[in-house]
This record gives C-alpha cells, sequence and structure tokens, in this order.
C-alpha cells in the first residue's frame, strides 16, 4: 500500500458529524478501537450542535437550547461523560426552566414532575383525574415510542413480531395529540397549555405522533442543562476520542457519493468544498455510515442507477417543519428586565393548529407563537449578552431565492428579512416592554440558510416529521438494503440532541451484530 492509500483506509467511514454521527464514532473507536474517518462538509463540526460568534462577544448556538436527563445518573449524562471522557460540564438551567406564556395566564415548568402535576390541578381542579392519568400515560406511551424505536436491534422475523405486538398493546403511542386530547380532556386551555412545549417536535395536535410528544414531556420532567461553552462545546469534547484510536474528523469535506460494489457500500466519492477544481477524493472502508439523514442518503448519494423501493415512499412521505431563527446581541444583561435565563414559549392563542395554519398563509404578520431563549445566561463562558427568537415559517415564501448563493441574494431577501426581524421582536416586545431596547445588533436565519449549512432537505429542522405514520417506515432504519451501510442520526431515533446521541449509541451496536448495543450500554452505564 502507498503512503497515500494508507492515509486513506479507515476502519469506518461517517458522512457528517452531527451529534449521531460523532457519538457513533466515538464509541466505535472507544469501545471497538476502531480508526474511523468523519467527513463534514460545514466548515465547522458539530451539525446543528454548532455555535457561531460576532463582533467577538456575541455567541449563539444553531440547535441546542436545552437538554434533558443530564442529572447525576442519568442517561444522557452516562453517555455524554462516556464518549467526552468527561471533558464536557453541563450547567443546570435556572428554576423555572420553561415560562409557557398566554395572553391570559403564564405557567411556570419547574424541575420536579410532582410540583408539574400539582401545579396543573390547581390550575384546572375538574380536570385533577384526567391529569394524574395524563402522567401514566406519558410513561408508557414514551415506553412504547421508544420500544418501537429500538425495533431494528433485532433481526428481520424477530423485528416483524416484536413490530405486529408492538402495534397492539402500544397503541397508546401510535395516535395523534389532538385524538388523545380531545378524548381526555375537557378544558381546551389546559389541552392547549399541555401542548406548549410542540416546538421541540414541530407538529401542532391534528399531525403529531402522541409518543413523541410524551419522549419529550419525558425528557425535561427533572429539568433542563446546557453545556458549558454552549453547543459549540459538544463537537470539540468528542473529537479527541476519535483521534485517540487514530481516527479523524475532516471538515469542508462533502461526500457526492456513496460507492456501491455487488450490493455492498465500499467506500465515498469526496469533494473538497473550499477546492471545487480539485478532483474528488476518494475514501475506502469496510463500513459506512451515514449522519446525513435519510432523504440525502437515499435520494442524493447513493447512485441514482441503483435500483431502491425505497425512494418512491421517501418523495411521498410529508415535509418536515421550517423556522426563522433571530441571533440578537444584547447591550445590557436581560436580567435587567426580569429574565434569569429560563426558556419562554409564547402564544396569543391556545390553538397550536392554528399557528401552524397561519404560518402557511402569510409571513405579513407577527408570529402567533415564539421561543424565546438567552444563550449567554445559561453559559459561565460567555462574554456578551445575547438572545434567541425562533418561529416557525413556510418553506415556500423563500423559494425564489434558493438558486442565490449565501451572502449573495439580492434586496428583496435582505427587505424580507428585515421585515420578518422586526415582527419577531415586536412578539417578544408585546410580552416583554423593554426588550427591544436592549437591542444591539440583529441576525436572521431563514430555511435557506438552514439548507445551506446543513443540507438537510429544504432546511428543514427536525428530521423526518414525527407523524404517527413514522412508526411504519422502512427507509429510517439503522439498518439499510444495502450491504455495510449504516444510518445514524435524529432520522433513525426519536427526536432532539438526546435522541440523536441515542442513534449514535444504536448504530455503534448494531454495526457490532445482534448483543453490541447492549454491551455499549453496559460500558457506558459502569
Ligand atoms: C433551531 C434548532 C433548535 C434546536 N433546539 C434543540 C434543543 O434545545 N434541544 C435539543 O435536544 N435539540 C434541539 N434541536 C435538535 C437537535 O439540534 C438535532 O436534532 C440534532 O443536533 C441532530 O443531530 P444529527 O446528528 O441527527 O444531525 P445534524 O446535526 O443535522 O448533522 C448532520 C451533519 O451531516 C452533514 N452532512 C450532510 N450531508 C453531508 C455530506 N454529503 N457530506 C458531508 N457531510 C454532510 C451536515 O453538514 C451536518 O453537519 C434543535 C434544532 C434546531 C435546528
Amino acid at each position: 500500500m502507498t503512503a497515500n492509500n494508507k492515509d486513506k483506509a479507515f476502519d469506518l467511514i461517517v458522512i457528517g458529524s452531527g451529534i449521531g454521527g460523532l457519538t457513533t464514532a466515538a464509541i466505535l473507536a472507544k469501545l471497538y478501537k476502531k480508526k474511523v474517518l468523519v467527513l463534514e462538509q460545514h466548515y465547522t463540526p458539530g451539525g446543528f450542535t454548532h455555535g457561531f460568534d460576532r463582533k467577538g462577544k456575541f455567541h449563539w448556538d444553531v440547535g441546542v437550547h436545552y437538554v434533558g436527563e443530564m442529572g447525576k445518573g442519568e442517561l444522557g449524562k452516562a453517555v455524554f461523560d462516556y464518549i467526552t471522557d468527561g471533558r464536557l460540564k453541563w450547567q443546570k438551567m435556572p428554576d423555572p426552566f420553561d415560562r409557557f406564556v398566554y395572553p391570559d395566564f403564564t405557567f411556570n415548568l419547574y424541575a420536579d414532575p410532582k410540583r408539574y402535576q400539582a401545579d396543573l390541578i390547581y390550575q384546572f381542579p375538574d380536570e385533577r383525574k384526567a391529569i394524574k392519568q395524563y402522567f401514566r400515560d406519558v410513561k408508557k406511551a414514551t415506553f412504547c415510542f421508544l420500544a418501537y424505536a429500538m425495533l431494528d436491534l433485532f433481526p428481520g422475523w424477530v423485528n416483524r413480531l416484536l413490530k405486529r405486538s408492538l402495534d397492539q398493546w402500544g397503541a397508546i403511542a401510535r395516535q395523534t395529540n389532538q385524538q388523545y386530547f380531545d378524548r381526555c380532556f375537557q378544558d381546551s386551555r389546559l389541552k392547549g397549555l399541555l401542548q406548549s412545549q410542540w416546538g421541540d417536535y414541530g407538529l401542532p395536535p391534528s399531525q403529531a405522533c402522541f409518543g413523541e410528544h410524551c419522549n419529550v414531556v419525558s425528557h425535561f420532567l427533572k429539568g433542563a442543562w446546557y453545556p458549558v461553552g454552549g453547543g459549540a462545546a459538544i463537537a470539540p469534547s468528542i473529537m479527541p476520542t476519535i483521534e485517540q484510536a487514530g481516527g479523524k474528523v475532516m471538515t469542508r469535506r462533502r461526500v457526492t457519493e456513496i460507492l456501491v460494489k455487488k450490493c455492498v457500500a465500499v467506500g465515498v466519492k469526496v469533494q473538497h468544498v473550499g477546492h471545487p477544481e480539485t478532483e474528488p477524493e476518494i475514501y475506502s472502508a469496510p463500513t459506512i455510515i451515514s449522519d446525513a439523514g435519510a432523504v440525502n442518503t437515499y435520494l442524493k448519494l447513493l447512485p441514482s442507477d441503483y435500483p431502491l423501493s425505497e425512494r418512491e415512499s421517501i418523495k411521498a412521505f410529508p415535509k418536515g417543519t421550517n423556522l426563522v431563527s433571530l441571533y440578537l446581541g444584547l447591550k445590557e444583561s436581560p436580567k435587567k428586565i426580569g429574565f434569569q435565563g429560563e426558556n419562554h414559549w409564547i402564544h396569543t392563542t391556545y390553538n397550536h393548529d392554528d399557528i401552524l395554519k397561519t404560518i402557511t398563509e402569510s409571513v405579513e404578520n407577527p408570529p402567533q407563537f415564539c421561543f424565546l431563549s438567552f444563550p449567554s445566561m445559561k453559559n459561565p463562558l460567555s462574554k456578551g449578552h445575547t438572545a434567541e427568537i425562533i418561529a416557525g415559517i413556510d418553506y415556500r415564501f423563500f423559494t425564489q431565492w434558493k438558486a442565490q448563493a449565501w451572502k449573495h441574494r439580492d434586496e428583496d431577501y435582505t427587505k424580507l428579512k428585515t421585515k420578518i426581524t422586526a415582527l419577531l421582536i415586536h412578539s417578544v416586545e408585546s410580552s416583554y416592554p423593554g426588550f427591544q431596547d436592549l437591542i444591539e445588533y440583529a441576525e436572521l436565519a431563514t430555511p435557506l440558510t438552514f439548507e445551506h449549512f446543513s443540507t438537510s432537505d429544504q432546511g428543514v429542522v427536525y428530521g423526518i416529521p414525527w407523524i404517527p405514520e413514522r412508526l411504519d417506515l422502512s427507509w429510517t432504519s439503522t439498518k439499510t438494503p444495502i450491504k455495510n451501510l449504516y444510518l445514524t442520526g435524529v432520522d433513525t431515533f426519536p427526536s432532539g440532541i438526546m435522541g440523536a446521541m441515542m442513534s449514535g449509541v444504536k448504530t455503534a451496536g448494531i454495526v457490532n451484530g445482534g448483543f453490541g448495543f447492549f454491551k455499549i450500554m453496559a460500558n457506558v452505564m459502569t
């Protein structure tokens, strides 16, 4: 083997350095001593966990606002400690960590499930019985939902058998939120309130899978944490674990094709993003893992002439939700007007389906819902005061600029961004007078920004949408019809940082055969 070829020989290749890809790579490196190459098309690693700075003092995260299950002895903390060798520290959010804001009412969510239940009963005494039952149902539906997510650990016929029985006794997870809440509750304010965190999965009651809703509720029952240094600290704390086994993470490397020979994945074709004039490079490995999303992997990375029955189902499946994200640099601490660092879910209505409807109709009015958070207040290392406002938006309002390059889009695009920026600030100002006066700097990311940096299909940010029908898809499985090609990341597991990370654990397990997952978990939890 020549020196050049030796440099390009790896035990595994991971496409994409999101938390799913990095978790798979780190576990395979640490536990199985594999030399892993992670290829990332962005100029910085981490996928949606990456962050960015402006003016030398303002820092924001793209996709990390709060993470649950990070307390001592909890699963998230154990896995993060394992893949980072304890390099990443976590800061507990203030209590309450979430505030659900409605025109007539604000509800504080504390890091204590008993208090959550008691506060609900205090506000809605007539619904006492239904509230108590809801907390029991959340537990049951979460268990069933996660059981669905683990089905692909099992081989074909066992998988099919388990799925059939899960469809029966796990039916509670398969309904929509609307079906559950309309059947179990009378008070429409309470129904809306209990679904205030729907922004975490991006679907309103008529569409959202109740199992995913319960998974999010369960995830945050004991509170929320934030990584010290922000989301951007996550990837650099995992990478040494990969490098210690001889592997590496290469940024600005876009995989343009997964190479398949006789139905077996054997390598990848890679384009250097900063140097499009250079010849693509070929990297080979006996195992290829894609964290680039199911849509990208099946529709863009596998050779288009390779026969795959999955393609039609992927094209026909509904697209996920789009967002705008406004990054604000502040002149003074938000403490000045009473904020402590908690998240604010600001609604003008309890009807979340209406919110989605108005998003699709127009960009002329202030959004009926937005999410407000304060990265600088959660991060002990922050240098400047920052805030973020996020709201749903329809992709079609941006398609006319799709072909124009990032930072080179025309004046009308800038005008639209300025308008949306003003509407978002207005929404927060209406609930928290004085907020606007704190602002020194504003920058808006649109679905085109997300599409550019993450390459996700149409800039969607939650992966494949969590409607109940997703539980029946074959192409969101970790295993693919192509030998030695596997998926990881949020398309193969419930959503969020925790979901994507656990997808990484699952993929590392599946790559190592029948009991791989259980071996990993035994190592992680000791
Ligand atoms: C605005 C926003 C807010 C969020 N807030 C939270 C939160 O508060 N808490 C929480 O738990 N979750 C949150 N999430 C969700 C969470 O960030 C994501 O679910 C998770 O990070 C996804 O990880 P992943 O590994 O699946 O994929 P990604 O992070 O999407 O990573 C995929 C990577 O693959 C790369 N890639 C794609 N194609 C190629 C290619 N051809 N070649 C090379 N590289 C490629 C991409 O550039 C990307 O880096 C948020 C997400 C967003 C967008």
